[in-house]
């Protein structure tokens, strides 16, 4: 299995060209981690694509990139891959799965470390993203014996009416930066015990958590005499790269995560073929804080959606409606707590708030706070930090920014941390408010008040796919479908019956009667000799 043994041959360590791997402290912590995982880079090390860090900027690897025709040679490895798994049955699929959670959990640690690194979110997120990598392992494994179809009332006697679940094909995930690991997890175990094979193309922001985390999957396919060659394979590059995957007519589902932008492209290319497309896309998250509302409740839950991971998740709070009675003595405590979060090295425990992940985003607050400005708002925060030693990180104190009304700069999602805040007098309002922007991901109310809190869920509440009461955007559990509607892509990764989306339905009919009566009550007499 060319995969495997590209990422499962510790031995290559030592043969690591020094030139390849700069030996910045952050480099050498990287390089020791893949040690740790007893995995190599192997020949992934190259020159097209530099990884960096966002904690100081220094270069953590050089890697190659992979080209048209590897997706190629991917997918038709792919494609062997799952003409053989499709066959083991779902419980023993599950099993690869199990193994491999045992796995990510003996290394949790070493794992959350290279993220750390790597994203430059906190250790306490980093090592809470691995959880939910060894939590997803965990109900994959349970629903490999929960696969079921339906049995559905014949309307024509003595007919059994059943759907049934198929492996589906070649899955193509493309990921984004922010969830560099749990998001690869969401997708990918659950269509393995679905009966999928996977190319997981990662963000080019963080290709080396890909090849940590895809390595150790591969060494769990090595052990498991079940598991077929190239079952699960990465492709490591850019834009292009995803490109090629969403092209590609064997690739059966492409799950993207990402931007608007990217998912509009993918979106159009996969059903120009008539693929499969499952997208979770940019959100514009909105918290209503109603005058009932447990107010210490409501700072907790909106200063850590609003600031967690930098304001980098597709969760991340960045639109506060308060009641007016309520709104200044709120935004002067939310000014007070934001001043006393502790902005630093994501891997000190203190740290609250780490980097940016990198200039470009960095550009991107600062052209939106100079938006918000002309557009009316009053910023507070926002400035870049100086810290020692780390030249070349973006760190940010997150913004808070009092908008008269919800103008053009709001509606956008500026990955970063600001916070815009708004003001309402009536509850449909403020749920106009809330629904007024294209995204439809995740939004919560913070209320005592039960007709609040079930309108809010209502039809005639919010429209998006996360809908929370008294407590913030972010941080979804596993169990739930995760996803959101209008721009955000409509589509559901993980949780819930999402794993229909990695499955072919057949409906099939039986006729068990000697006679063949038609549906619709069809008359279609026909004089046949006996
Ligand atoms: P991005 O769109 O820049 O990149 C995401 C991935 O898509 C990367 O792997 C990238 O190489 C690839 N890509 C980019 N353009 C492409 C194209 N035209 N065709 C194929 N692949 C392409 O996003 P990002 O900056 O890495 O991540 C931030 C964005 O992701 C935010 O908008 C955030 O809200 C969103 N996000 C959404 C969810 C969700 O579940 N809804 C989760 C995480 C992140």
């Amino acid at each position: 299995m060319a995969e495997k043994k590209l990422m499962n041959a510790p031995e290559n360590i030592a043969q690591i060209p020094s030139t390849a791997l700069p030996a910045s402290p952050l480099a050498k912590q990287a390089a020791s981690t893949f040690e740790q995982l007893g995995l190599s880079l192997g020949d992934r090390l190259g020159s097209d694509l530099t990884v960096y860090s966002p904690i100081d900027g220094s270069q953590l690897a050089a890697l190659r990139m992979d080209t048209p025709d590897d997706i190629d040679a991917m997918v038709a490895n792919a494609r062997t891959a799952f003409a053989a798994w499709k066959l083991v049955p779902a419980p023993h699929r599950g099993e690869l799965v199990r193994r491999y959670g045992a796995l990510v959990r003996e290394h949790k640690e070493a794992l959350s470390l290279l993220l750390a690194i790597e994203n430059g979110k906190i250790l306490t997120e980093a090592r809470g993203e691995v959880q939910e990598v060894i939590d997803i392992c965990e109900y994959a494994v349970g629903l490999s014996r929960q696969l079921f179809g339906l049995t559905i009332a014949s309307e024509r006697p003595e007919h059994r009416l059943t759907e049934y679940w198929h492996p589906m094909g070649v899955l193509g995930l493309i990921s984004a930066f922010n969830f560099p690991a749990a998001v690869w997890a969401w997708g990918t175990t659950v269509a393995l015990v679905c009966g999928d094979s996977a190319i997981w193309k990662p963000s080019e922001k963080t290709p080396l958590t890909a090849l940590a985390f895809a390595g150790l999957l591969a060494k769990a396919a090595d052990d498991y005499e079940l598991a077929p060659d190239h079952l699960v394979q990465v492709a490591i590059g850019d834009a292009r790269c995803g490109t090629a995957v969403a092209d590609h007519p064997d690739v059966a589902i492409v799950s993207a995560t990402g931007s608007v932008r990217m998912g509009h492209d993918v979106a159009v290319r996969v059903a120009g073929r008539f693929g499969r497309s499952v997208l979770e896309l940019g959100g514009n998250n909105a918290a209503i804080i109603a005058p009932s509302a447990d107010l210490d409740l409501a700072l907790r839950g909106a200063v850590f959606a609003a600031t967690g991971t930098c304001g980098q998740r597709c969760t991340t709070l960045r639109r506060l409606i308060v009641h007016n009675s309520i709104r200044e003595t709120f935004i002067a405590r939310l000014i007070a707590t934001f001043a006393t979060l502790r902005i630093g090295s994501p891997l000190d425990d203190a740290t609250h708030v780490g980097p940016l992940i990198d200039h470009m985003a960095f550009d991107g607050m600062q052209r939106a706070l100079e938006q918000a400005r002309r557009e009316g708002g009053t910023v507070h925060g926002g400035e870049r930090l100086d810290l020692a030693g780390a030249a070349d990180g973006h760190y940010v104190r997150p913004a808070i920014v009092e908008m008269p009304q919800q103008s053009a700069i709001v509606c956008e999602e500026t990955f970063a941390p600001i916070l815009y805040v708004m003001g309402y007098d009536t509850l449909d309002e403020a749920i106009a408010l809330q629904n007024g922007v294209s995204q439809g991901l995740s939004s919560s109310i913070f209320t005592n008040d039960v007709r609040e809190a079930e309108r809010f869920q209502s039809a005639q509440g919010s429209d998006c796919g996360i809908v929370n009461v008294n407590i913030g955007t972010s941080g979804a559990e596993i169990g739930g479908a995760f996803g959101g509607e209008k721009v955000t892509g409509g589509g559901r990764v993980s949780g819930s019956d999402s794993w229909k989306n990695y499955m072919r339905r057949a409906t099939a009919t039986v006729n068990y009667s000697a006679s063949l009566p038609l549906a619709q009550g069809v008359k279609f007499d026909l004089d046949i000799d006996p």
